[in-house]
């Protein structure tokens, strides 16, 4: 990753984590999504119904970053998607099919995340079409600004109001992660 580049990615990772930070105000598992084009933004969505009535599990942000877009009539070409946590598996599949294979994130999902999925694997039953499947690419850039999301994963995890993935592998890593990174940041001061 060149310098222009890291620079671009956390720009409009602050971006996502704004929309993150807004969710956490609101009670709301922290992840925010921009989706940007030629350094313009075409779309951003932040988790929604994490928690209450109406939980469940579509309107991640990554899915409501999407719908954002489509509603703007869908502008921009090659897009790149930044999200605060690894998207999972129905968000990276939605952003394939729509055609956008570039994404950037700041934490890394253990439990859900799915940008290590291996797409070979899809549609390898027409050995002849593999090659123009949609599935065919993914490029993925890990750890933008992961400390920033891990800290607001971390706020989230330590509200006792928020039931969300509580008592899950992902809740006990981001703690222990949290922890890691505290200590190594007092053992270089
Ligand atoms: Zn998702």
């Amino acid at each position: 990753m060149s310098d222009p580049d890291i620079k671009v990615h956390e720009k409009w990772m602050k971006e996502a984590l704004r929309l993150a930070n807004a969710a956490l105000a609101q009670g709301e598992f922290p992840v925010g999504c921009v989706l940007v084009s030629q350094n313009q933004e075409v779309g951003k969505g932040s988790r929604t119904n994490s928690g209450g009535m109406a939980q469940n599990e579509l309107d991640h942000a990554e899915i409501l970053a999407l719908r954002d877009w489509v509603k703007r009539g869908k502008p921009g070409h090659c897009i790149t998607v930044y999200s605060t946590l690894e998207p999972c598996l129905m968000c990276t599949g939605a952003l394939l099919i729509n055609g956008i294979n570039n994404i950037v994130f700041a934490y890394e999902d253990v439990m859900g995340g799915a940008c290590g999925i291996k797409l070979g694997a899809i549609s390898a039953s027409g050995q002849t079409l593999r090659d123009y499947s949609m599935y065919r690419k993914l490029k993925v850039t890990s750890g933008v600004l992961r400390h920033e999301s891990l800290r607001l994963f971390k706020g989230f995890f330590s509200q006792p109001n928020n039931n969300y993935l509580k008592g899950t592998p992902l809740e006990q890593y981001t703690l222990e992660a949290y922890k890691h990174e505290k200590q190594k940041h007092r053992q270089n001061h």
